[in-house]
């Protein structure tokens, strides 16, 4: 839906490894829809998961991707860098009631939820107080009934139910570390991203 002017696109990739083959396909995907479009074309390191990500595997993957002429058109921004920008998504989220604390174990999750497409459905447990009381809970996102939906190129209107497919998922767990799903939101909005090309199994 983006005009020419305004079309700005990413490549982000995870630093847990060489840069594999499938990566490779969705990074020129990205890069060509944007230049198709006249377009910003930028690559984000998400380096979140930070126990997962490998020494050095961020520099190889900028190499592999500069071996095929693909460079950012902006600085690279890594997600391990933007704790600051996550702390006041996250503030704002509990300033509006919309987050709250969440002491459960997997296992008492894994007890009472139902399956959802995600995994787990969490059942709600600590909706109004924590059950227990932990030192550092995870925070979770209130979800409702009203449908998220958003248009793909190819595979057209895509809709969700949050509360019943997906349910009150986390956005900072309890040793930390923020979630994806939050961090992916800040970033995408921070650096203004219009279009998102992804591999097919990913959406
Ligand atoms: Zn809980």
């Amino acid at each position: 839906m983006s005009s020419l002017s305004t079309y700005r696109g990413r490549f982000a990739p995870s630093p847990t490894g060489p840069l594999h083959f499938g990566s490779l396909v969705a990074a020129v995907g990205s890069y060509l829809d944007a230049r198709h479009h006249h377009g910003i074309w930028l690559v984000r390191m998400e380096d979140l998961d930070t126990p997962r990500c490998v020494p050095g595997a961020a520099d190889d993957i900028l190499r592999t991707l500069a071996a095929f002429g693909l460079h950012s058109d902006e600085p690279v921004i890594y997600q391990s860098q933007r704790t600051a920008a996550y702390d006041e998504a996250l503030q704002r989220l509990q300033d509006i009631g919309a987050a709250y604390p969440c002491c459960c174990t997997r296992k008492e999750i894994a007890d009472s939820a139902l399956h959802g497409i995600d995994g787990f459905v969490y059942p709600g447990t600590c909706r109004s107080g924590m059950a227990h009381q932990r030192p550092t809970p995870a925070w979770r996102v209130h979800t409702d009934h009203s449908p998220i939906e958003f248009e793909d190129a190819l595979q057209g209107c895509n809709s969700q139910n949050l509360a019943s497919e997906i349910g009150d998922f986390v956005v900072k767990r309890a040793d930390g570390l923020f979630a994806y799903q939050l961090a992916v939101v800040v970033d995408d909005a921070f650096q203004q991203i219009t279009d998102i090309v992804r591999g097919a199994d990913l959406l």
